[in-house]
């Protein structure tokens, strides 16, 4: 039983994982490569670095997915949101942390661990025996990255996100939007409505173009090369390419009927796929973009039939180095090509410290199980943890995975209880009720 765990990354996924396995008696190597080597956006050699915001989003764990995540936290004894609490800063229903005490903190506890030892240096390979977590985050060195690369194949390996808005299908107003694939496209009735379809007319278009161009930008951190460009452009900078080129791009009317008005044609249509299993929540095609938050929550709600949409996750392009989860973990977090390794933090394509330090505590949890040889009930999927962790091993499509924050539209529904938003304050209680009794249920076997 005294076999050791090797951590590689000590960034908050990775630190949460030390500290999980140290507590339950495994003796831990962290390998952390910083100060040694450096990344665009860590400042420090401590662990547990917050490269940019210093906030962990809601703490609300009756109606706020994140804000559960951190109540199953705090119920595993998890080392993050203990120095979280710790350190908060008055930030209304949020949890603000003082980014400094918070990170020096998690450095202490860990480095006084008798069983955590801090190697500095970077890992470049993986290794073919013993117990590892990988959780070297959006910023992997590009030697480690390589090595990613070439185990899994190039294009499993992403090295920007190119994250297009989410909605929540249940907020769509469907007497404006329909369903339907283009040219009708696909074997079955499912394949043939795939596509959830927004029509503008020639206005609309105008005032959306304009909206698009006049919005406010972020714009990429110093050193955040912009290599992404081929093939996944923001939609701003394509509208400023010239203001029909949404209408022969994403946003192209053709092959679709308006179910609603089948004499006049869109002229042009904004689609939406799919985005999980569940079918609760889609994204808009093509629609990756730089608008900032704000912005994009009031140009896409020009967009007819997204008017009152709520939306699970806004888009973005970043440096961010992720990998094809749904087809290279298994529901274990183990790389299925090498079982003695786990992925852990966003480099399994979560997003966010709550979500990366939350992947960290469970992929420790089953290297725990799996080193005691105390094997683990099934992970319950209502579960904050469950429903993220079934999301990216599998209840997300593979073809188009993009990192995904926690959030409600990645849960089971509960049966009997209303859809829409009237119901969603009594739907979202009834998740997290149901979620702790299973989380408290799974913890204690
Ligand atoms: C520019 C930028 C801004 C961001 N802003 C936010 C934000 O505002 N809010 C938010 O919630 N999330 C933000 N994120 C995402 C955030 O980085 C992650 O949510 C979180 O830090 C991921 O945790 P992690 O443990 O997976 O990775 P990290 O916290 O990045 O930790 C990974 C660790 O691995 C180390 N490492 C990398 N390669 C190797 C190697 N080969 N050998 C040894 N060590 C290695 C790194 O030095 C690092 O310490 C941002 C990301 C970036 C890049």
């Amino acid at each position: 039983m005294t076999q050791t765990l090797h951590i590689v990354g000590g960034g908050m996924a990775g630190s949460e994982a030390a500290w999980q396995a140290a507590q339950a008696g495994i003796p831990v190597v962290i390998h952390e490569m910083r100060p040694k080597v450096e990344t665009f956006a860590h400042q420090t050699g401590k662990l547990a670095e917050m490269v940019c915001s210093n906030s962990f989003r809601s703490d609300d764990h009756e109606q706020n997915a994140v804000g559960l995540l951190h109540w199953e936290m705090r119920e595993a004894g998890g080392l993050i949101m203990e120095m979280a609490d710790t350190h908060q800063l008055p930030a209304g229903g949020a949890l603000a942390v003082d980014r400094e005490a918070f990170s020096q903190g998690v450095t202490d506890r860990l480095r006084a661990h008798p069983l955590i030892t801090v190697e500095e240096g970077e890992i470049t390979s993986l290794p073919d025996d013993g117990h590892w977590i990988f959780a070297t985050g959006p910023l992997t060195s590009t030697a480690l990255g390589e090595a990613i690369a070439a185990e899994t194949s190039a294009e499993s390996l992403a090295f920007f996100d190119a994250i297009a808005p989410i909605v929540y299908a249940d907020t769509v107003d469907m007497t404006k939007a329909w369903m339907q694939s283009r040219y009708d496209k696909g074997e079955t009735e499912e394949e043939r409505t795939a596509y959830l379809n927004c029509p503008m007319t020639k206005e609309q278009y105008e005032a959306f173009i304009d909206a698009l161009l006049a919005s406010d930008k972020t714009e990429f951190h110093e050193g955040e090369t912009a290599g992404y460009f081929d093939g996944c452009l923001p939609i701003e900078v394509m509208a400023d390419r010239g203001r029909e080129t949404l209408r022969f791009g994403p946003m192209k009317p053709v092959g679709l009927t308006n179910a609603h008005d089948p004499e006049n044609k869109p002229y042009a249509v904004v689609q939406l796929r799919r985005d999980n299993k569940l079918g609760t929540l889609f994204n808009i095609v093509g629609f990756q973009t730089k608008m900032k938050y704000g912005a994009q929550t009031d140009v896409f709600r020009m967009i007819p039939g997204l008017e009152d949409a709520k939306f699970a996750r806004l888009g973005g392009i970043h440096r961010n180095t992720f990998m094809n989860s749904p087809t290279l973990l298994d529901e274990q977090m183990r790389l299925k090509s090498r079982p003695n390794i786990r992925f852990a933090g966003q480099i399994t394509g979560v997003e966010g410290y709550v979500e990366s330090a939350a992947m960290g505590l469970l992929a420790a949890r089953f290297a725990i199980a799996e080193i005691k040889g105390t094997p683990l009930p099934p992970l319950p999927q209502d579960t904050a943890m469950g429903a993220l962790v079934h999301h990216i091993t599998g209840g997300a499509e593979a073809k188009t995975f993009q990192p995904m924050n926690v959030n409600f539209g990645l849960f089971r529904p509960v049966d009997g209880l209303k859809g829409g938003r009237k119901g969603r304050k009594d739907r979202y209680k009834a998740y997290t009720d149901r979620a702790k009794a299973a989380w408290k249920e799974w913890l204690s076997a």
